[in-house]
């Protein structure tokens, strides 16, 4: 069945629930399925991470230029960084009816959600708060202080989470990336989703119409 359009996904959820590593593991399993698109930010490279693959990375300058030509779909600051959508790749996407999944923060899912009221919202948490600390600490990507500073910010979103509309724990990894699936693909057949089969069902019947 052809779907009327492809779906704009959000994944969100705090820093170290382990978005990165489900969108990784989602793209592995079902590569025809999802686009992940990939943000541009202020924040420095991490080891291990590669300029345009995690993200893109941008000076202050260059990001506030992305800003000023209308290049970015939606942005917002997480701790003193900027992170943003590019606006090309995501609308390309969307005009080819191909789903695309952005793995941004709180403030820019709002935001997405404003211009396409029709996107899903996932919203990613691990089963503890401890264990989102644990699992901060032993990715040993951030100085402690940062780490404090990343989930002050987790206890202020989880404020807020409750504008999302599917809750994914991730405890088991496998698990979590075939929710993240099973969730997006059933959403794609949603009555309202799929107006063109329906209305093209509704033509065809009329041949068997009656006055009676
Ligand atoms: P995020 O992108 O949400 O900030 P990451 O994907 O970088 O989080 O994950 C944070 C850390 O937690 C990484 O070291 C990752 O290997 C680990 N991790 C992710 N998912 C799980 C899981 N289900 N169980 C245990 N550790 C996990
Ligand atoms: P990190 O520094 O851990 O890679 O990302 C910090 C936060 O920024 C995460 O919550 C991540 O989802 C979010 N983020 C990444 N890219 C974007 C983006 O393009 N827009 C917004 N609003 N948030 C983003």
């Amino acid at each position: 069945m052809m779907h009327d359009k492809g779906l704009v996904i959000v994944l969100s959820g705090f820093s170290g629930a382990g978005k990165g590593t489900i969108m990784k593991h989602l793209l592995e399993a079902h590569p025809n399925d999802y686009n992940l698109s990939i943000s541009a930010t202020t924040r420095g490279m991490r080891a291990g991470e590669k300029d345009g693959r995690e993200y893109f990375f941008k000076t202050r300058e260059e990001f506030d230029k992305m800003i000023e030509n209308n290049e970015l779909l939606e942005y917002a600051t997480f701790n003193g960084n900027s992170y943003g959508t590019p606006r090309a790749y995501v609308e390309k996407l969307i005009n080819e009816r191909k789903d695309v999944i952005l793995e941004i923060e709180i403030q820019g899912a709002l935001q997405v959600k404003k211009m396409f009221p029709d996107a899903l919202l996932l919203f990613t948490m691990p089963p503890s708060a401890d264990e989102l600390k644990n699992r901060l600490v032993g990715r040993g990507t951030e100085t402690p202080d940062v780490i404090a500073q990343r989930l002050a910010i987790s206890c202020r979103e989880s404020e807020i989470m409750d504008q999302y509309d599917y809750l994914i724990i991730n405890d088991s990894l496998q698990r979590a990336v075939d929710q993240v699936h099973n969730i997006i693909q059933a959403e794609h057949f949603r009555v309202s989703r799929n107006s063109s089969a329906i209305n093209e069902m509704k033509k065809q019947l009329k041949v068997f119409e009656r006055s009676n």
